[in-house]
């Protein structure tokens, strides 16, 4: 069942994803080559506590953490661990909280030093693709819609669209209805309605779309292993149109980029 929110509720929400955009923010300034995920993990932690929300991964589903943490080949789910990150490397950084009784959950992935030509361009096209659903994300389409626009782009460019795993309606709970897959045909799924609140998070490999679980029951990695990249933001519909909860602003100020992708979905 879809949970439309009140105005009062989309409010609340922004909060909660605003403490995970200001702790990727923050985050952003500590990736580096040898950095371990389990470094980042505490100062997540705390930092999340610190502004007086809940970690929202750690427990649910039994996650032994703050964030996934998925290097490389890994597509998400990824737990912290004390290897450090090396110069080339990507990490997707997928986190959240839990504040007035309202989830944030978003992600971004992140270079670690330089990276290759080749890389760069799966994590572009993959936020790219990200602002392709949010923009179908509206009253008068369908759900279908928002898969169809991120799979048509990251196709196009020969890249793998991953099944298994999608995004999701976000409230209360972590993962309410619907479920908004990344891959779809237009004008197919459920209707989009006013105050609908969804997070949209493609996961997108440079090869194929096949994903292989591991036995630690929580990491996703590409079955050819080449590497994967996966943006989230959480969305509303606010008269009719796609409204940003999430920014990525933090992340920008802190490694000084300048940007105005956002700019179409501010309140
Ligand atoms: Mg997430
Ligand atoms: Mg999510």
């Amino acid at each position: 069942m879809i949970i439309p929110k009140t105005a009062e509720e989309i409010e609340l929400m922004r909060e909660s994803a605003l403490i995970v955009s200001k702790t990727l923010g923050m985050i952003a300034k500590e990736i580096k080559p040898g950095v371990t995920t389990l470094h980042l993990d505490h100062l997540a932690e705390t930092f999340i506590k610190d502004n007086g929300a809940i970690p929202g991964f750690l427990g649910l589903y039994d996650f032994p953490n703050t964030l996934c943490v998925s290097p490389n080949s890994q597509v998400v789910h990824g737990i912290p661990n004390n290897t450090p990150l090396e110069e080339g490397d990507i990490l997707s950084v997928d986190c959240g909280a839990l504040k007035n009784g309202f989830y944030g959950d978003h992600a971004y992935t992140f270079p670690v030093g330089e990276v290759s030509e080749d890389i760069k361009k799966l994590l572009s096209i993959t936020k790219a693709s990200l602002y392709e659903g949010i923009r179908a994300f509206k009253v008068g389409n369908r759900i279908g819609d928002i898969g169809f626009a991120i799979q048509n782009l990251c196709e196009n460019e020969g890249y793998g669209v991953v099944r298994e795993l999608v995004g999701h309606g976000l409230g209360r709970t972590m993962h309410e209805d619907p479920e908004v897959p990344n891959y779809g045909r237009k004008g197919s799924g459920k209707k989009i309605v006013e105050g609908m609140v969804i997070a949209i998070e493609p996961m997108i490999n440079m090869g194929t779309k096949n994903i292989h679980q591991h036995k630690d029951g929580w990491t996703i990695t590409t079955k050819d292993g080449l590497p994967s990249a996966h943006f989230e933001h959480n969305v509303a519909v606010v008269n009719g149109m796609p409204e940003l909860l999430s920014t990525f602003d933090y992340i920008y100020q802190s490694l000084g980029i300048s940007s105005d992708e956002e700019l179409p979905f501010r309140a």
